[in-house]
């Protein structure tokens, strides 16, 4: 080797050594202004059916769980200071016993907050959710998931809201008296009449309408008759990943014209279309799989969400399904921002009641998503509305609506 290229490739090491460490120097500055940027936000998630677990022996939300996604020392290890527990049950069940079981769930929520009152506070309001974080307390909500828990009598409603519950999903898997579902056959061809009537009476109540899980024809009609923004409280972009839960591009923009938010849901099968095409064919695909799943464990939502993750690590480790990573939650976030801007996405994580990305593996790991955006070149105060802040502007707005409504 000649001198002159010797002192060629010193000069280009040199340069090299230096790029790298002007790379780690910016790296390390961007870590830690992520991690002040999240820590000092309101983190808010409002998809988490964490409230299933609230019925087992062997959960304690104040104590950190070996299994699962979330609990009082992840959520504080996360950042997440304010969540909306799901009032779920299976949508096949209908009339009094779903508004029963309904309830179960609304005073297990209730019960747990209390119980843990020097962590947790609970919230009906922004301003709720607010006062919770200035004191440093995480702020606990609720949002009841599918039409099918006001057992058909629109009375219901207006006593979930008393009760606290702050949106309500249309529908769940299953189409209920009133709304069709995105994975059910359509029989109503979108809202009923009564339907209608149930979003003005959550109008009315100051309850979030929410459009996850409903059809296409139910959304554009639930779009059309409310007065207040909605939510997708736990959908993501079907652009990316062709599943019916998920919402088209024009769906998007829709929502968004009307002040709405899509809360980016973290699920496999929802965020990544190559498992999606591949679950279908091994499982059936998602829904079919929680369907069956529910039936063999007696819908007790804990041994559903073990068989799950057995039967997905199972498929993953044999090759057939692929692996997925925690940043095709970025890619979502990042799809819903250039197409209607930051004011309308959200985190939806289906904490509790989906398979998690590997990466993403329970609320302690959200930081990454602050550190990501910041890294793509987001604003902060932009990071700052996607963690939480759209979510308070739309209760603020539907809280006001509900004031004319009286
Ligand atoms: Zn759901």
């Amino acid at each position: 080797m000649n001198r002159s290229r010797v002192a060629v490739l010193c000069a280009s090491f040199g340069l090299l050594a230096a790029a790298s460490l002007t790379r780690t120097v910016h790296a390390d500055d961007i870590s830690e202004r992520a991690r002040k940027l999240h820590f000092s936000s309101i983190v808010l998630d409002t998809h988490d059916d964490t409230t299933q677990r609230f019925f087992s022996k062997e959960y304690d939300l104040g104590k950190r769980n070996p299994d699962g996604h979330v609990d009082i020392p992840r959520m504080r290890e996360g950042g997440m200071n304010a969540i909306f527990f799901s009032i779920w049950i299976d949508g096949r069940i209908m009339g009094p016993p779903a508004v029963q079981k309904a309830l179960d769930q609304i005073d297990a929520v209730h019960e747990n907050v209390k119980k843990y009152s020097n962590d947790m506070v609970f919230a009906r309001t922004a301003d709720d959710v607010r006062r919770a974080h200035a004191q440093g307390k995480i702020a606990a909500l609720m949002g009841v998931e599918g039409g099918h828990m006001i057992g058909n009598d629109i009375r219901i409603v207006r006593i979930f809201a008393d009760l606290g519950v702050r949106y309500m999903t249309l529908s769940h898997f299953y189409n209920d008296e009133w709304a069709d579902s995105s994975t059910d056959k359509p029989v109503h061809n979108g809202l009923t009449d009564f339907g209608k009537e149930i979003v003005r009476e959550m109008n009315r109540q100051g309850m979030i309408v929410d459009i996850s899980h409903v059809s296409d024809k139910t959304f554009y009609d639930a779009l059309e008759v409310s007065k207040a923004p909605l939510i997708a409280s736990h959908s993501s972009c079907r652009a990316l990943c062709n599943h019916p839960r998920d919402m088209s591009d024009d769906m998007i923009k829709a929502l968004a014209a009307k002040g709405g938010v899509i809360q980016i849901n973290y699920e496999r099968s929802f965020i990544d279309e190559a498992y999606r095409v591949a679950s279908d064919k091994e499982t059936g695909g998602v829904v079919a799989r929680i369907g069956d799943l529910e039936k063999k464990c007696n819908n007790d939502e804990a041994c559903v969400g073990r068989e799950m993750a057995k039967i997905q690590k199972k498929l993953t480790d044999e090759g057939k399904l692929p692996h997925v990573s925690w940043e095709r939650i970025i890619d979502h976030i990042d799809h819903a921002v250039k197409l209607v801007g930051a004011d309308h996405v959200g985190l939806g994580s289906d904490f509790d009641g989906a398979d998690m990305p590997e990466g993403m593996e329970d609320c302690s790991k959200l930081p990454k998503i602050s550190e990501a955006l910041l890294r793509k070149g987001y604003s902060e105060s932009d990071i700052k509305k996607i963690l939480g802040e759209n979510t308070l502007r739309v209760m603020e707005q539907v809280e006001r609506v509900s004031k004319e409504m009286q």
